[in-house]
């Protein structure tokens, strides 16, 4: 939404995945300390596969989230688990267990956090004047990679922050002013055809081909993708056709920015360029459809 109007995204290629998600038989987060006391993975053959990593199941999101989507299936043994225990280590698998399941405890990784999103100065400010951000909805403030439990301080700080210049700025009066366009002359409020069909698309093609394993082939594939499905909703005039458009234009930022990043740095790996390069040391940022990628060293910035 902020990105159609005008505001500047930045980062949009870095993405952290969380491997500790239960998919089967419900889909809950695994607390880690179970894999302190004695649970274990195996994949589809009953191998260990984290055996040969150091910190094995407790290794960081990123390698185990990566070597979790290279095997075809991810079962979670907890049967060194027990009683009172089990339940304080992780209540919700404890409360599945008691149920009584008797399947696979099948797991995979999912999309956690992106490290990317609206580029704001130290207080929240952004390029549209009257228009405040922090939280998740920002990007630029962990880098390539974020260390997990940080977010809530991150909302206090900024939150503050953004709240108190916003208030000092009497943003409202300019606020007025911007958030209107785009949306006051919708008002069509009907569904639109094969919206479920539409979002299921961008799903798959951000799974696949800008998930955990990317190739600079398939992120291109992707942003070109993803651009058509957005042109093609540009002459549909209706609030629900909008709303698609900017969910779409997201992905799209994501993509695009990561096609355009050609090394592996923090969260964003691909496949075909395993390093990190020192000229891609610096920063994708979008504005409207340009992408520009600024190095650490410059000063140019976008409008
Ligand atoms: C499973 C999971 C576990 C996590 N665990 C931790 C943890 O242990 N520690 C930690 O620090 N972080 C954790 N995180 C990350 C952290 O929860 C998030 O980064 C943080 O909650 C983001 O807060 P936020 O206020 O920026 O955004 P959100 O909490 O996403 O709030 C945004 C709000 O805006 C609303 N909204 C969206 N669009 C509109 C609109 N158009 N109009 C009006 N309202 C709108 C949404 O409904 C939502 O309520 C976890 C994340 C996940 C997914």
């Amino acid at each position: 939404m902020v990105w159609r109007h005008g505001a500047i995204l930045v980062d949009m290629e870095f993405v952290q995945f969380y491997p500790y998600r239960l998919q089967q038989p419900g889909n809950i987060d695994i607390m880690t300390k179970i894999f302190a006391k004695g649970a274990f993975l195996v994949n589809d053959r009953g191998e260990r596969f984290m055996e040969k990593y150091p910190k094995k199941e407790l290794e960081t999101r990123d390698k185990l989230s990566y070597a979790m989507f290279k095997e075809n299936k991810v079962l979670l043994d907890f049967s060194a688990e027990t009683g009172s225990i089990f339940q304080l280590d992780s209540p919700y698998l404890y409360r599945l267990y008691q149920k009584g399941h008797e399947g696979e405890w099948a797991m995979s990784p999912v999309q956690h956090y992106c490290m990317g999103g609206i580029q704001t100065d130290e207080w929240g400010r952004t390029n549209v004047p009257g228009l405040y951000a922090c939280g998740e909805v920002t990007g630029g403030l962990h880098g390539a990679n974020r260390l997990g439990g940080g977010s809530l301080t991150e909302s206090l700080v900024f939150g503050h922050r953004a709240g108190k210049v916003a208030v000092q700025e009497k943003s409202m009066e300019s606020i007025a002013g911007i958030m209107p366009s785009g949306t006051e002359e919708l008002v069509d409020n009907s569904p639109i055809i094969g919206e479920s069909e539409m979002i299921k698309k961008v799903k798959e093609v951000m799974w696949q081909k800008v998930g955990i394993e990317r190739t600079s082939l398939s992120l291109k594939e992707a942003a070109d993708e993803l651009n058509l499905i957005s042109l093609n909703l540009e002459n549909e005039n209706s609030i629900q056709a909008l709303q698609i458009r900017d969910k779409v234009r997201s992905a799209w930022a994501s993509a695009i920015s990561a096609a355009a990043r050609k090394e592996s740095r923090g969260a964003h790996k691909i496949e075909d360029v395993k390093k990190e390069k020192k000229e891609w040391q610096g920063k994708n940022r979008i504005h409207k459809t340009s992408l520009l990628f600024t190095p650490l060293s410059s000063k140019v910035e976008m409008p």
